[in-house]
């Protein structure tokens, strides 16, 4: 039989698979087709795009004027799609956004998009990953896009029993690498499900029980990445790093420092309860996460909210004091600059619009504690704002669906831009004063004149050069010179 993969990408709040991240469901599902004898092979879907639209002929990245965003992540079989397809008798498709976001240089596949792609395909059509649970979208706030059930042969979340532990190839799934051009960073995943479980909008205790993954099992996949050349690791997959193996010192420990005994260029974690944080050992691992992993690392914070009716009405985990002091523990033991130039780890937070019960004064309170953070010259590294999506199956479908976002929108503007404003733009001005040297920053897309690069990481910040064409995919020491809302403008200083 004759496997091939197509990945669509895909960003769940615990788990990010959008290039330069290649997330776990590719890997684990080329790990299991080749643990039994198979020869998979992985396209993505700028691979189909380039196919469909260009005859597999890719542009010279150089000579465009604004990056094509759509076909830029290209495999090593971007030349065959044609033949691949041809001869493939099961095909695969990863596909799920469920927390859109901007990405400096990927289009993820639409569920209509990579369907009417291969609706003429004479094979086993399989969909799986986050979309085959969940749907997908493209943009919060709005219903998920479902998959039509003709498209596929199967539709199958757990394909391959890629959710269970013990029946995952993780190791071999590490050789996929070789199919794929680009500097990755691997996404880590150390277990799934939540204990606490109760937020109106989530979908992860829809997803999964909650389950870790022994310390053996991801050391030995970090050492199989690293085999094959990546450099670049994010402990992501998980609703809680500090909630692993039930938040045992230990066991964080070991594969913390299993990792950093492998000498990364990257090595950065995602998702933390900010109530593990405040918790017991929370100071410890917060000490252990400073001291393995590598600078602009970012603990985010689902805060969602620090209105506490909506906090209420929603049951959400963590409250503003709790939040503050979480934000302010961390900055006490990472805010020191490491040798990137970003300081070592740092908050981010997320906050959530058209919850259950917003309204305007909502927005004040947000606005009160974000003001207050500012204030004390504590830093956040990001706010992620995002409308939420009503998901079937939780309590905010349920309850409300959409009726708090239709009711509020016409203020989503103007509290997002005043967040912004107020709060993002004098913060990024503390993070990386005029003149920071920031290190190892890698060139990506054009725009116009201007080339847009980042470091490597988890939620690096994004870097114009203005008046300057750089090599895309080389590294640049980049000197800090001015701002924008969310983003810095810098000099090269040196290559
Ligand atoms: S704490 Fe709430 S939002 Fe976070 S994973 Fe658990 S249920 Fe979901």
């Amino acid at each position: 039989m004759n496997y091939t993969i197509i990945d669509c990408y895909t960003d769940e709040p615990s788990g990010l698979g959008v290039p330069p991240y290649l997330g776990t469901f590719p890997r684990y599902i080329y790990g299991a087709l080749t643990d039994v004898g198979n020869n998979p092979i992985y396209l993505t879907i700028d691979d189909i795009r380039l196919w469909k639209k260009y005859n597999s002929i890719p542009s010279d990245k150089s000579k465009e004027i604004k990056t094509n965003k759509k076909i830029y992540n290209l495999t090593k079989n971007y030349e065959n799609v044609e033949e691949i397809l041809k001869k493939t008798t099961h095909l695969i498709i990863i596909a799920g956004i469920n927390v859109p976001g901007k990405y400096l240089s990927a289009v993820p596949g639409r569920l209509s998009e990579v369907t009417d792609y291969i609706k003429d395909l004479r094979c086993y059509k399989i969909l799986t990953g986050p979309a085959a649970l969940l749907g997908s979208i493209q943009e919060g706030g709005k219903k998920p896009e479902k998959y039509n059930t003709k498209s596929f042969d199967l539709i199958d979340f757990n394909y391959l029993n890629t959710n269970y532990y013990d029946e995952i190839k993780a190791q071999q799934g590490a050789q996929l690498i070789q199919q794929i051009p680009w500097p990755v960073i691997a996404e880590i995943e150390t277990g799934k499900g939540c204990d606490i479980g109760k937020c109106s909008f989530c979908t992860e205790p829809l997803k999964s029980k909650v389950q870790f993954r022994l310390p053996r099992d991801i050391i030995e996949e970090l050492k199989a990445l690293k085999k094959q050349g990546v450099e670049h690791f994010r402990f992501g997959k998980q609703t809680c790093f500090f909630s692993y193996q039930n938040g045992n010192l230990e066991e964080i420990e070991k594969i913390l420092k299993a990792a950093h005994e492998l000498g990364p260029k990257t090595l950065h974690i995602d998702n933390v309860n900010p109530n593990k944080i405040v918790g017991k050992d929370g100071e410890k691992i917060v000490k252990l996460i400073v001291k393995y992993c590598t600078p602009g690392n970012t603990t985010a914070l689902g805060i969602e909210s620090f209105d506490k009716e909506v906090i209420k009405k929603n049951s959400l985990n963590t409250t503003p004091q709790i939040a503050y002091k979480a934000i302010k523990l961390i900055n006490k033991l990472g805010v020191k600059r490491g040798k990137n130039g970003m300081p070592k780890l740092l908050p981010g937070i997320n906050i959530l619009f058209g919850l259950i019960g917003e309204n305007k004064n909502t927005h004040q309170e947000n606005m009160k504690w974000l003001n207050k953070i500012l204030d004390e010259n504590l830093l956040l590294r990001r706010i992620n704002i995002r409308q939420v999506t009503p998901f079937e199956g939780t309590k905010l479908d349920d309850l409300a669906g959409t009726k708090f976002i239709k009711k509020n929108k016409k203020h989503y503007w103007s509290w997002r831009k005043q967040i912004r404003r107020e709060i993002d733009y004098p913060m990024l001005k503390k993070l990386v004063p005029e003149g920071t040297i920031l290190k190892d920053v890698r060139m990506e897309i054009y725009d116009g004149k201007t080339t847009f690069g980042r470091q490597f990481g988890t939620y690096p910040l994004v870097i114009g050069i203005k008046g300057k064409r750089l090599k895309l995919n080389e590294f640049y020491e980049v000197k800090v010179v001015d701002y924008m809302l969310r983003s810095i403008i810098g000099e090269v200083i040196q290559k």
